[in-house]
């Protein structure tokens, strides 16, 4: 089937992202709990009970959004810990803010507006550094994970939870369908809003697959690369290591 996806231009990418994702942050929790069924907590809670993480560590939510995993791990770390949770979009950030903030998430979290492709902060600074579901919408991969691997010490890990390539035929078929046709209604349909939902499946289907992925990490400079499929592959969690 021809879904008539055509590639967006780099340059046209950042801005592009900004824009679904400033459309997209009010309804973003709700529309994250209707489109995977609630089946992103249960990949999300599968990466937290993975981390290790301990309190007093000090971890990066790259892409952190409206803040699920930054919540899980600021209470996991402890009063001696650390949560960075670090977004491009001011929108999103703040909706996660507003959020933790209410639930009484406070102290041990900081929130700063930080694209991943240049990260601001000192080499060997975390033990652990998360980006769920965010790489696929960074335009310059590489450069992202370089700047992960500078600020993780060493022994420290990254873990990427990102939609990938689905391996059972049949699945694949019927995952193109739901991503293509169905999901952008329902975005329309819930949050009034198609194009968003549009691009959220294109860029899935851009997004390197497990193998190129991890060769990717290994590429960049992690000394050891791995990943584990999710629901067949509709979700991979990548994780890296820093020696
Ligand atoms: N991690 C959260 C979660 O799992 O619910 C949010 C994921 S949301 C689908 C993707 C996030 O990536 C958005 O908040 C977006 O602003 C952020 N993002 C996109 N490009 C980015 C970049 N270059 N640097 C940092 N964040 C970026």
């Amino acid at each position: 089937i021809d879904f008539g996806f055509t590639e967006v231009p780099l340059e046209e990418k950042v801005k592009k992202v900004k824009g679904v994702f400033d459309s997209v942050a009010g309804n973003y929790d709700l529309m994250n709990d209707v489109m995977s069924m609630g089946i992103h907590r249960i990949w999300k809670r599968h990466t937290i009970e993975l981390s290790g993480i301990r309190p007093g560590n000090v971890v990066l939510d790259l892409a952190g959004g409206t803040g699920d995993l930054t919540k899980a791990f600021a209470k996991r770390v402890g009063k001696t810990g650390k949560v960075v949770l670090a977004d491009i979009n001011e929108s999103m950030v703040r909706v996660g803010r507003d959020r933790l903030t209410d639930e009484g998430i406070i102290g041990n979290v900081n929130y700063t507006i930080t694209n991943a492709e240049a990260l601001t902060f000192p080499d060997n600074t975390f033990d652990l550094v998360t980006i769920a579901f965010g790489l696929r919408n960074v335009t310059h991969k590489d450069k992202a994970l370089a700047e992960i691997y500078r600020v993780l010490k060493p022994g420290g890990q990254l873990m990427v939870l990102e939609f990938s390539k689905v391996s059972q035929p049949l699945l694949a078929k019927a995952y193109d369908f739901y991503s293509f046709s169905i999901l952008p209604k329902m975005g329309k349909l819930i949050a009034n809003d198609e194009a968003s939902y549009q691009y959220l499946a294109e860029s899935i289907r851009m997004h390197p697959d497990q193998e190129t992925l991890k060769q990717m990490m290994l590429t960049a400079g992690f000394d050891k690369a791995e990943y584990l499929n999710m629901s067949e592959g509709i979700v991979a969690l990548h994780r890296g290591w820093k020696y």
